[in-house]
């Protein structure tokens, strides 16, 4: 049967995307790819390419988009970013030797969340795909859910369940995943596709990628996971009584399962999912939570006003060398330790690994001061630079996607983990002593690895010099048969020579003519009749004759038989690489984690750090604190000038005034930070450091400080502040700066004060305010735990300056007209600012007592009693109850009172409230 308006061609392709109908299909032809019909319209869109056509067919033309295909990277990472599903189509034959259609297969689908390509990744974040299932999901706010992560690059593989939407998006914020997994059902149903994306956030949108409802019941995740763990495995992992994170793992793999295509080279089970081997469970409560404002405002892996990643607090800690350790620091400062032991541990490995004797009255835990050894991080981070990244290296192992040279790195990284055993072999902390414990030194891998390949093997992989003499008793042999072909050939040379009495005969070899036999023009007399010419170039000819193109043949099959061997010994040794999977990650891990640890040891001793005393009490107390990224950044001759902070129970509230610039943004954030590295377990910039262990940091400033990105308006402001009224504890570190600025001075005080008060009262966190609203040092006369401070400011030889030093009380509320005197402002203009000022200052102390009407959302700047009353009215208005009619009706005689000030005839209804 033939399509009648088709071309094999046209039919191949629509064969194709038929399998895959959403994915971007870029067919191979020749040395493009090319796409076609509605995905050349979205890829010429996406990718600003010129959309064109192709004619299959008289009355078949297609529109049609192309890219080189040696740029294809580019153009894929792009597509992916941007949230599409990618297609390769090659072609599975050489076009010259094909008579008619060349076959085409789909070799590799690639998705946001399953890139394994190494330039498609980023070296030092994580690329995750997770997948969720939901249980209640509506409404929306009550979900239960289960969330499996994984990175299919490193082999990470992990699920956990927890309860609420805020807690999930919370966690999607951290993990930012480009792919999510979902059960089809809520893949397709935008009340919550859509909100889940709006979480999200950010520039690029999340693929959600549907599984079948079937396949995320537990009984058939259970089933899937045992199926590809092992049951003993799934037992192990303790999440039997997890059902939805192991609905949710079971969802991710079978997504990853569908995804998979079999390797059309060699008809074999094609790219693996043989390094996701263990599943490991892990708990929410485990870890800090950090919302995504104040990962934002803290400026933890990019800054505020730029977004880029130099100046965010990771660029600064970021010294390791590894990709590895890079990785996990990231994570690390994105998820702070609750658990005390666990922050101990690190800082004491910390503690050894910075190696300067312990300062007084800030020693580590009792019992384990470890002894100085100053190389031992430098000799430790010496070791570590120059490995590769082993977590990625065997997650292509894994995949299948490993060349022989990624082999050679995994091999050459291996080889230093002996001398890194030994260099911890006598460590003191208990986490360094348990790393190197559980560091495998994989000598038996390294060995195999040694023993088989060269050592700088070609990247191609099916072109023979992969593996090394004396692997493999065949391919020595074939390798023998080879060049006793070619010994044969010489042979055959000189006896040639001698039968022609052509001296300078030679046997040569090229790609066109194979073996041939070359004979100078001033010899042509010479050349025997069995001599077939086949080509003619300048002074000489070329012939074969029988003999050498047997000879030819002989050679030849033994060299492709030997490169055919070389392949298969090749992609077993992967496989019994991959076999090691999960031990070759295990080892990454410590890797990893020693990298981080040494970094966190290198910035502690580069910049002066010291080791933070934490503990479960409600004491925040910083000695000499200094924000770690600005003291880097301020010009050289411009010191830090630290400053002391102290939070309890007793004293929660810090209301922090002081003129503009004068440094309250730096100082609350420094605090914020001092409190999150401890809890990431690094040492602090500070003299000394106390921190009782916070549950979570809320950070949040006010529109009007972010209004110049144009992203935060008050709206944004106050639900956030409405957030951290809901959920902050006593336990918590709030940080407020400039809240309530968004909006008119008397609503924004108003607010303040109120928010202030709320925290103050009712969720009694620990809270640092800083404000340029001077009338909020009134708190602290009507809140019992509240304390004013405010940045010192000194005149000196007629000029102001500004000391940045943190001291006890409000700040001077005149210091603005002083400021203007000073800078020359006309005495009486001066004088009569501070006339002005007066009389609104008469007008604030009514401010003050008027909040408590704030917390009815009610508040005038007016003792007008007739305006207080419609007011009133308005507030205790029953509008689902009220007619059109009687709706205006009601607005008109409001505003006939409010023009005559009240003197207005009205019904019995209204009643005079003041
Ligand atoms: P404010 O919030 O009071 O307007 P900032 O906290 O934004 O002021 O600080 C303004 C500038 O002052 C910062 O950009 C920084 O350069 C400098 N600064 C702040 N605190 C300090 C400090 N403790 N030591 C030295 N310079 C500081
Ligand atoms: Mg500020």
């Amino acid at each position: 049967m033939t399509d009648p308006q088709g071309t094999p061609m046209l039919r191949q392709y629509r064969e194709l995307k038929r399998r895959y109908p959403d994915a971007l299909l870029f067919y191979r032809l020749g040395d493009f790819y090319e796409l076609f019909e509605q995905d050349a319209q979205t890829a010429a869109r996406e990718l600003n390419l010129v959309l064109t056509s192709r004619r299959f067919s008289k009355k078949v033309c297609l529109p049609m988009c192309g890219v080189p295909y040696r740029t294809v990277t580019g153009y894929v990472a792009r597509l992916l970013e941007r949230g599409y599903k990618v297609a390769l189509a090659e072609q599975m034959e050489d076009a010259r030797r094909v008579k008619g259609l060349v076959r085409r297969e789909v070799v590799r689908v690639i998705t946001p969340g399953t890139v394994v390509e190494e330039d498609l990744l980023p070296d030092k974040s994580q690329n995750f795909l997770a997948a969720l299932v939901p249980r209640i999901p509506y409404p929306i706010s009550n979900l239960q859910f289960g969330l499996a992560v994984v990175d299919l690059s490193t082999g990470e593989f992990a699920a956990t369940e927890g309860s609420g939407w805020a807690v999930l998006a919370e966690e999607l914020q951290r993990l930012r995943p480009s792919e999510i997994v979902l059960p089809a059902s809520l893949a397709a149903d935008k009340a919550w596709a859509g909100p889940l994306q709006a979480e999200i956030g950010g520039e690029r949108p999340v693929r959600l990628s549907p599984v079948p409802d079937a396949e995320v019941r537990p009984e058939a995740a259970r089933a899937r996971l045992a199926a590809h763990l092992g049951s003993a495995s799934l037992a192990g992992c303790g999440m039997e009584d997890r059902p939805l994170a192991l609905a949710a793992a079971g969802a991710a793999l079978c997504y990853l399962q569908a995804n998979q295509i079999a390797d059309p080279l060699t008809g074999g089970a094609g790219p693996g999912l043989a390094h996701l081997r263990a599943l490991t469970p892990y708990r929410l409560a485990d870890y800090m939570s950090l919302d995504a404002a104040t990962r934002r405002n803290l400026e933890l892996t990019h800054t505020l006003r730029e977004g880029r990643s130099e100046g965010s607090l990771l660029s600064l800690l970021d010294c390791t060398k590894t990709a590895m350790g890079a990785r996990l620091l990231r994570r690390w400062l994105q998820q702070p330790l609750l658990d005390l032991a666990r922050i101990h541990e690190r800082l004491d490995a910390v503690q050894e690994l910075v190696s300067s004797p312990p300062l007084p009255g800030q020693g580590p835990e009792e019992g384990s001061i470890p002894e100085r050894r100053p190389f031992l991080r430098a000799d430790l981070r010496r070791l570590l630079d120059g490995m590769y990244d082993v977590e990625r290296l065997v997650g292509r192992v894994g995949f299948g996607t490993a060349n022989a040279r990624d082999l050679v790195a995994l091999r050459r990284s291996l080889a230093r983990i002996p001398s890194l055993k030994a260099l911890l072999a006598d460590v003191r902390s208990s986490r360094l002593r348990a790393l190197n414990a559980s560091l495998d030194d994989l000598a038996d891998v390294t060995a195999l690895l040694g023993r088989a390949l060269t050592e700088t093997p070609p990247i191609l992989v099916r072109e023979g010099g992969l593996i090394r003499p004396g692997y493999h008793p065949d391919l020595d042999a074939l390798r023998h048969t080879a060049a006793e072909g070619r010994d044969r050939l010489a042979a055959f040379e000189a006896a040639e020579r001698e039968r022609t009495g052509i001296p300078n005969l030679r046997v040569r070899y090229n790609e066109v003519l194979g073996f041939y036999i070359e004979v100078t023009k001033s010899h042509l007399r010479k050349v025997p009749a069995d001599y077939e010419r086949r080509a003619t170039v300048r002074g000489a000819e070329r012939f074969v004759t029988a003999g050498l193109k047997a000879r030819e043949a002989e050679i030849l099959a033994a060299k492709d038989r030997a490169d055919d061997l070389e392949y298969e010994l090749f992609v077993d040794l992967r496989r019994r690489v991959a076999a090691e999977a999960d031990r070759l990650l295990a080892a990454a891990r410590v890797l990893a984690e020693l990298d981080t640890l040494a970094a966190l040891a290198e910035v502690a001793a580069r910049h002066g750090y010291t080791r933070p005393q934490v503990d479960d009490g409600d004491v925040i107390d910083i000695r000499e604190g200094r924000h770690p990224v600005v003291e880097q950044m301020l010009p050289g001759d411009e010191p830090f000038v630290p400053n002391d902070t102290r939070l309890s129970a007793d004293e929660r509230l810090l209301i922090i005034t002081g003129p503009n610039m004068s440094g309250k943004s730096v100082l609350v954030r420094q605090v914020a930070i001092i409190v999150l590295l401890a809890q990431m377990g690094s040492f602090v910039p500070a003299k000394a450091a106390r921190i009782g262990l916070a549950d979570r940091i809320f950070t949040r400033i006010g529109a009007s400080d972010e209004i110049a990105q144009g992203r935060s308006t008050f709206l944004v402001e106050m639900s956030e502040v409405a957030h951290i009224l809901a959920h902050a504890t006593p336990r918590s570190l709030v940080i407020l700066d400039e809240v309530g600025r968004g909006t008119s001075t008397y609503d924004g005080v108003s607010l303040a004060w109120a928010v202030a008060t709320e925290l103050h009262d009712r969720v009694r966190a620990r809270t640092l305010f800083a404000t340029h609203y001077h009338e909020l040092t009134g708190l602290p006369g009507q809140l019992p735990h509240a304390r004013n401070y405010n940045l010192a400011v000194v005149e000196r030889d007629g000029q102001v300056i500004l000391m940045r030093r943190l001291v006890p009380g409000g700040a001077d509320k005149s210091y603005g007209l002083h400021v203007a005197r000073l800078a020359g402002v006309p005495e009486r203009v001066v004088a009569h600012a501070q006339e002005v000022m007066a009389r609104l200052e008469r007008r604030e102390e009514r401010v003050v007592p008027a909040v408590q009407e704030v917390e009815r959302g009610l508040l005038l700047p007016t003792d007008d009693q007739e305006v207080w009353a419609v007011v009133h009215e308005l507030y205790g208005l029953d509008i689902a109850n009220l007619t059109p009619v009687q709706a205006l009706v009601t607005l008109n005689e409001w505003q006939g009172r409010l023009r005559t000030g009240g003197r207005i005839e009205r019904g019995g209804a209204c009643r005079k409230k003041r």
